[in-house]
């Protein structure tokens, strides 16, 4: 195991009903900025929920934060919160708008353009503090310091980090998530997935601990991912499927192992250049990276066979083979496509993307950083 050192201070406040503890969880005499996306909030009744818990607080809201959430949009509300002096910020909703919320939590402090902080330009040393509500089970976002964020006007989706802008506390209700479309479960299932993978499937570091917490989220969301699709008000498995997307990405299987992120990185460069969901990306770059990979990985690889597919052959490759074959059709049968013509992308999408990787100077990406740019075109070509 390699050496670490955690921390994680969000609070998780879990369960049904959960929503009213937002009165207690926001120091009162705080100046709020509630922030949410397209207005799902408003149908469910978990905004009716928010704002009744906040009736003793100030409140400014900020709606219309869109997935994939961009710099122009929430630029607004950057200058929203200085100008009103605003100084605690709730975000409700999904990944994007916690996302987008560390970024406007993050750039209202700074005197310059917050975009200089996704370029890297400027080191971000503080933020304003933030909570949220979560309504839609990926990202781990809720508990974790990371952020993507995109700039529509360059197509380029960058991400930052900073140890400031860990949500104080996040309200898990898995009843609020029983409103989400199918393809949000679905993709939400399989962004959690390749959390985990982008942690495990790397090479051996004799981490027990972090590798069997990393296969049995697997086999939890293999399990409860095809039920929350049939049965989307059982609440139990939509408890499982939250709580595991929330371990999948809040530090605590990564520690002391080697990471790779490869295939989000890649996947983040579909997304910018055609549109596709987070999770769709992900779909079609993992099976084709774990392919290209498959010598590098190989013992990583035989191990999530056995581990959580239950596959053990005398020939290792097919063993190999097979468990990548399982993987992509646990995608499928989460109802997301794994290969870029299947989004009616031509085959020529490959040079594309290979040239966005190359302009965006990515080449030593995965857990030895040998995937360079010669790699990253083999890995699209295979997902076409
Ligand atoms: P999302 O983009 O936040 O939301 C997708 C859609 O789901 C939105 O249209 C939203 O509608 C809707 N929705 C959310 N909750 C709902 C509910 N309870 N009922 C009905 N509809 C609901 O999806 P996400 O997958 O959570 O976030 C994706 C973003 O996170 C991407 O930008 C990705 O790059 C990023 N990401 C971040 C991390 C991280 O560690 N920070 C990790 C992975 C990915 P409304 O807008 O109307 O609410
Ligand atoms: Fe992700």
């Amino acid at each position: 195991m390699l050496n670490f050192s955690y921390q994680n201070p969000t609070r998780i406040v879990f369960g049904a009903g959960q929503i009213a503890q937002l009165s207690q969880l926001i120091p009162a005499g705080a100046r709020v900025l509630l922030t949410y996306g397209g207005g799902s909030i408003h149908h469910n009744g978990v905004y009716q929920q928010v704002t009744s818990a906040l009736k003793q607080h100030l409140v400014v809201e900020f709606g219309g934060i869109e997935p994939n959430p961009s710099y122009e949009t929430l630029s607004k509300a950057v200058a929203l919160v200085q100008q009103e002096k605003l100084d605690f910020i709730l975000a409700v909703g999904g990944g994007s708008v916690v996302d987008g919320s560390k970024y406007i939590a993050a750039a209202a402090l700074l005197e310059l353009d917050g975009w200089a902080i996704l370029q890297n330009k400027v080191r971000v040393r503080q933020a304003l503090p933030l909570g949220c509500v979560l309504t839609l089970p990926a990202t781990g976002s809720e508990s974790n310091p990371h952020a993507v964020i995109t700039k529509k006007a360059t197509q380029e989706k960058l991400s930052f980090s900073h140890p400031s802008v860990y949500p104080q506390f996040a309200v898990l209700d898995p009843t609020v998530t029983y409103s989400l479309p199918a393809k949000q479960i679905a993709n939400g299932a399989v962004d959690a997935f390749v959390h985990v993978m982008e942690q495990y499937m790397t090479y051996p570091v004799n981490a027990a601990v972090q590798d069997a917490f990393a296969e049995s989220l697997l086999r939890i969301l293999i399990d409860v991912g095809p039920k929350a699709l049939a049965q989307p008000e059982n609440y139990d498995v939509r408890a499982n499927l939250m709580w595991s997307a929330t371990m999948a990405l809040n530090g605590l299987i990564g520690v002391g192992v080697p990471q790779d992120w490869a295939t989000h990185a890649l996947g983040h460069q579909i997304t910018a250049l055609y549109g596709l969901d987070h999770a769709q990306t992900l779909a079609v770059v993992l099976p084709a990276l774990l392919q290209h990979q498959r010598e590098a990985k190989k013992q990583k690889l035989l191990q999530f066979a056995e581990n959580v597919w239950g596959l053990k052959h005398q020939d290792p490759e097919r063993q190999i083979d097979e468990a990548i074959t399982h993987t992509r059709l646990f995608f499928e049968r989460m109802g997301v496509p794994t290969r870029l013509t299947d989004y009616g992308l031509p085959a020529s999408a490959a040079t594309e993307l290979a040239a966005k990787v190359r302009a965006a100077g990515m080449q030593q990406l995965g857990e030895h950083g040998q995937i360079d740019y010669a790699a990253s075109e083999a890995i699209f070509r295979a997902a076409v």
